[in-house]
């Protein structure tokens, strides 16, 4: 083993979620480890123009909302269009919504379960056929210490429940492709300063107790959450498969 097994040179990463926060974070740093990436969201950013403008033989952007049924598909051909193969998926594109669990409607429940469930199910269901086609490959699923518990003080029974699944998806995901070369792990981040956390972080009354309940007593970073993933992704974790690796600076301790 050398320094080099934590590299992904020559490799190929289609990231969802990728115009801000964890996605943007870890998009920027598979490239710095070698990696080419397709970068995807609903709506391309400032950062994401000027990234793909800086280097277009390295990234490249698609616009695509993960609910659309044909995601997976999109996804899978745009990258192999681009680059011609497709090593790493990262599966990051998330959304939470708060709620009663007896007022929680219809709506609300698709909305969470379809973004941050079906739609991961379907984009991996994708982007596996090259990969059992290359001969291997590598998954990263973004669940949440919100898989393991009640989140507090905001009520988030389906988005609890979307992480829950991810993380179970991860594990036989894990076991049905170990023998063919296809890792497939998730990340578990606690609470990290994104846009995602920042209205609440920014009010104070949550986030107090967020920062509370972490023993290290402050959030985690989007570059933090990068790290993990660039592990799972690359050789340096070569025997790891079916982990949902915690980065929540303590939280689950307890
Ligand atoms: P952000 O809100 O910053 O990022 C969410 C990303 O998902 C954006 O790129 C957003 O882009 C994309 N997205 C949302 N809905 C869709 C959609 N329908 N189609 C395509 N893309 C979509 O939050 P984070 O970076 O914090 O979140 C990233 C992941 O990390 C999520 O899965 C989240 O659940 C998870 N996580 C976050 C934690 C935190 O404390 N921040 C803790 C634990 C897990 P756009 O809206 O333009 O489509």
């Amino acid at each position: 083993m050398s320094l080099s097994h934590f590299r992904l040179d020559g490799k190929v990463a289609l990231v969802t979620g990728s115009n801000r926060g964890i996605g943007l974070a870890t998009a920027k740093l598979f490239a710095e480890a070698g990696a080419s990436v397709l970068l995807t969201a609903r709506h391309e950013t400032d950062e994401v123009r000027a990234l793909v403008a800086s280097d277009p033989a390295r990234f490249a952007w698609l616009a695509a909302d993960v609910t659309d049924p044909t995601i997976g598909e999109k996804l899978t051909e745009a990258t192999l269009d681009k680059f011609g193969r497709l090593d790493v998926l990262v599966n990051n594109a998330g959304v939470a919504a708060n709620g009663n669990f007896h007022e929680f409607d219809d709506e609300q429940l698709e909305f969470i379960m379809g973004t941050n469930f079906t739609a991961p199910f379907r984009i991996a269901r994708a982007a596996i056929k090259p990969m059992l086609a290359q001969g291997g490959g590598t998954v990263v699923n973004v669940g949440s210490i919100s898989g393991y518990v009640a989140n507090h003080p905001q009520l988030q029974v389906a988005y609890n429940s979307s992480k829950a699944a991810i993380h179970q998806m991860t594990k036989v995901m894990a076991f049905e492709y170990a023998a063919r070369n296809i890792r497939v792990n998730a990340i578990a981040p606690g609470y990290v300063i994104s846009d995602m956390t920042q209205g609440a972080i920014d009010k104070g009354e949550w986030s107090r107790i967020w920062a509370d309940n972490t023993p290290m007593g402050r959030f985690g970073t989007t570059e933090e959450m990068a790290n993990c993933a660039l592990f799972l992704a690359c050789p340096a974790s070569s025997y790891v498969t079916g982990a949902i690796l915690v980065a929540d600076g303590g939280y689950l301790t307890r």
